[in-house]
């Protein structure tokens, strides 16, 4: 008897060929493996189940592989957005006050979903999403329905609602005592509960504004008292999270850095010396150029000289922030602009003197080592998720390649391929 159960076992348990996981071999004319800046000419990639199970040049077709052939491109990491509002659409279409006040949670979350297919289609397998901005904990519904396969769309690290100092953040449209906010208010030990609740809730990232307008037309100022930002970093920090902190003046800058921020946001106003501070501290900016650009448009600027005071601003810090060698996070703050042109963060930060190899790298390994997700995704290297995409010439010389996408996919599943 026991034989027998020992041989029922056997059966059920020996693997059949339909649960072998599926092996591909994809054949490009060259590897970007996202570390290296130089791509790997004639390298070839298995991917074995969800996984990437090898890399190199002349590699032998396993056994039952399917072969995909991919001339004439470049096979790369997915990509990794750093700053998006999945929940935001384009200012020039409605703006942003109308969106928080006006717009209610299901429309967004309707639109969010089109948002997350159209970013994942694009070549961007990876998204760190910075608050909700008024659709309170929504992204956390949407990033369940994208790992149950409800919905297609990139991997999220989510914000949830993010945090403000009472009174300094929007919309100042509406009523300023009773509007609905663009983001939670908090301030001293309550600030603390409330980041803490926000983890609790799902947020792998938590978000604050360390500076603000506290009127319309004002210049920004520091919101957060240093003590304040520093219990939530210990907070989140202690349960595993990451902290974005969004900043422009360097007053806002100086307080994040010095209280242990993981990322700042925009950086505007940032100093050269601000620069050289969170260069120490290994603090990663994440230079939001695309959004800068983008309102400046919206606001009639035909992208022409003379630049806008704003573009002129950009354009000075993030070339101090890249001679002080400041880690660089790619993220554009898209949902200012169009979900799926992600890539015009890429453009601007090659445009603003960034080698475009190094801003691959920035959109790929980079993000994964400031995000903490090295251990996952980032690379072409053994062992990682096979999250990957093919475009169309070579993006190390010219950027405009990763417009032409002609395969994307995300743990081993093709979600696009062109002819
Ligand atoms: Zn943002």
């Amino acid at each position: 008897m026991r034989f027998i159960v020992a041989l029922l076992l056997l059966i059920i348990e020996a693997p059949t060929p339909a649960q072998e996981p599926r092996v591909l071999l994809l054949r490009p004319a060259r590897v970007f493996d996202g570390v290296d800046p130089r791509p790997h000419s004639g390298w070839s990639v298995v991917v074995r189940g969800d996984r990437i199970d090898a890399a190199g040049p002349n590699l032998a077709v396993p056994a039952g592989a399917r072969v995909i052939d991919l001339p004439d491109t470049t096979l790369m990491p997915g990509m990794i957005e750093g700053h998006s509002h999945l929940f935001l659409h384009p200012y020039n279409e409605t703006s942003w006050d109308d969106q928080v006040l006006k717009e209610p949670e299901s429309l967004r979350t309707a639109r969010a979903v089109n948002h997350a297919r159209t970013t994942l289609l694009a070549g961007f397998t990876t998204v760190r999403d910075l608050g909700t901005e008024g659709a309170g904990y929504a992204d956390v519904g949407l990033k369940q329905a994208i790992e149950q396969g409800i919905i297609p769309g990139p991997r999220m690290l989510i914000a949830t609602r993010a945090l403000v100092a009472t009174g300094s953040y929007g919309p100042k449209s509406g009523d300023p005592l009773f509007a609905a906010k663009g983001a939670e208010e908090a301030d001293g030990a309550d600030l603390l509960t409330a980041a803490r609740r926000q983890i609790g809730a799902g947020a792998d990232v938590v978000k604050l504004y360390g500076d603000y307008r506290w009127r319309p037309g004002e210049e920004s100022r520091a919101t957060y008292s240093e003590t304040e930002l520093r219990s939530v970093v210990e907070a989140a920090h202690a349960a595993g999270r990451t902290v974005a902190i969004h900043a422009s003046t360097p007053e806002g800058m100086r307080r994040a850095v010095l209280a242990g921020a993981d990322t700042i946001e925009h950086g505007n106003g940032g100093t050269p010396e601000i620069f050289r501070l969170m260069k120490e501290r290994g603090v990663a900016l994440c230079p939001t150029l695309a959004a800068t650009d983008a309102i400046s448009r919206y606001r009639g600027w035909n992208g022409a000289t003379p630049e806008p005071a704003a573009v002129k601003e950009k354009r000075a810090s993030f070339a101090a922030a890249l001679v002080a060698k400041v880690p660089m996070c790619m993220g554009g703050d898209v949902g200012v602009y169009a979900h799926g042109d992600n890539v015009r963060e890429m453009e601007l930060m090659a445009s603003y003197g960034m080698r475009s190899a190094d801003v691959l790298v920035a959109a790929t390994s980079g993000n994964a080592r400031i995000f903490r997700l090295s251990d996952r995704v980032g690379a072409i290297r053994p062992g990682l998720l096979a999250d990957l995409v093919a475009v169309a010439g070579d993006p190390s010389v010219d950027l405009s390649a990763l417009r032409t996408v002609r395969l994307v996919m995300k743990g081993g599943e093709i979600v696009r391929q062109e002819k």
